[in-house]
């Protein structure tokens, strides 16, 4: 009998550079699980989860996880979409424990295939939209100052909704006129969403995400009959099952791998908004090169890209998908083509 993919796993521990704050908390050390799945000839795949407390994920939840995932893998791991099947079908939920399963069954088919999977997917990476850096909530000076650092990057997103939004715009404007992207996390209601249209459109920012709670989609509606700007949801959107009600609702949604739990259906995401004429994004959280390398594999497919998950960290282990003044580079190598940093 074929023996089955093997998984080994680890946690990860990164730091960012400043301590990282949006509407919901703060992180400074951030954990997430490195996977190698092996097959029966040595070779292995790499994967990333990103779990998220907010989504009901800890690293501790994907390693048992994952011990009920390996259960059921295939011995080929060309076998995908069954294999997507049948982790749903013995847990559900933990999509972060399952995205990282995807992205390392993935990486190892484009090595069997001497391909990157950007590749066999028939895509040009020539095509991904310039990503977005994000500054996070932080005092006017400490702003200021990231902004300075991030000079090469020549759109910026930054997090709203912590209370001092006013203080953080003028404070950007004051350092530079790049295109602005604004995410409030969820951190603002109707009203006050509603009255920062007017603001933003002064500060000069080009797109809105997640201004309110994600499962407020009446008033998001309402966002976006006032907004002259596209209202992108992250949040409020995890799979493709989720994008019909969405549509009418607001303009876009941001796919993220740790959401909606495998490339495959990362995919699926793109195909629905498209077919729901919304704009496409695609997200990360902050992580190493692995889950970003991995979600850029999709970026050529979409309109928004903010893959800064591993700019932003002080010390990333791996070499993927490079950002060189915001545009991403994908590896040329089979599968993801990521590399592990050597120490210099
Ligand atoms: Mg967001």
């Amino acid at each position: 009998m074929n023996q089955r993919l093997q998984i080994e796993t680890e946690i990860l521990t990164l730091r960012t550079r400043h301590p990282f704050r949006i509407a919901r908390g703060e992180h400074e050390d951030i954990r997430t699980v490195l996977i190698r799945v092996k097959d029966a000839d040595g070779r292995v795949g790499l994967g990333e989860a990103t779990p998220q407390l907010v989504y009901g994920e800890t690293p501790e939840s994907v390693l048992s996880a994952l011990e009920v995932y390996g259960e059921v893998l295939p011995s080929d791991p060309f076998d995908l979409e069954e294999t997507e099947r049948r982790l749903l079908g013995a847990l559900s939920g933990n999509a972060s424990a399952r995205a990282g399963l995807s992205t390392a069954l993935h990486d190892l088919v484009g090595k069997h295939l001497g391909v990157p999977t950007w590749k066999s997917w028939g895509l040009d990476p020539a095509t991904i939209p310039v990503s977005t850096f994000t500054i996070g909530i932080d005092t006017p000076e400490v702003i200021r100052k990231k902004v300075r650092e991030a000079s090469e990057y020549p759109v910026l997103k930054v997090k709203l909704g912590g209370g001092n939004d006013l203080e953080i715009l003028t404070a950007i404007r004051e350092e530079t006129d790049r295109e602005l992207r604004v995410d409030a996390n969820c951190g603002w209601t109707v009203k006050q969403a509603v009255r920062m249209l007017p603001v933003l459109e002064e500060y000069g920012v080009t797109v809105l995400e997640q201004p309110l709670p994600a499962s407020d989609l009446n008033g998001l509606a309402t966002v976006t009959r006032h907004a002259r700007i596209p209202v992108i949801v992250d949040e409020s959107c995890h799979v493709a099952a989720d994008v019909p009600r969405l549509a009418g609702c607001v303009d876009g949604v941001n796919i993220k791998l740790a959401k909606c739990g495998s490339l495959r259906e990362a995919v699926r995401v793109v195909h629905a908004a498209r077919a729901h004429h919304l704009m496409v994004m695609v997200g990360c959280m902050i992580e190493s090169s692995i889950g970003i390398t991995a979600m850029a594999q999709v970026a050529p497919l979409v309109d928004l890209v903010d893959l800064d998950g591993a700019a932003l960290l002080a010390h990333d282990p791996y070499v993927g998908a490079t950002l060189d003044a915001g545009c991403v580079e994908l590896p040329t190598g089979p599968g993801l083509g990521i590399t592990e940093r050597t120490p210099s």
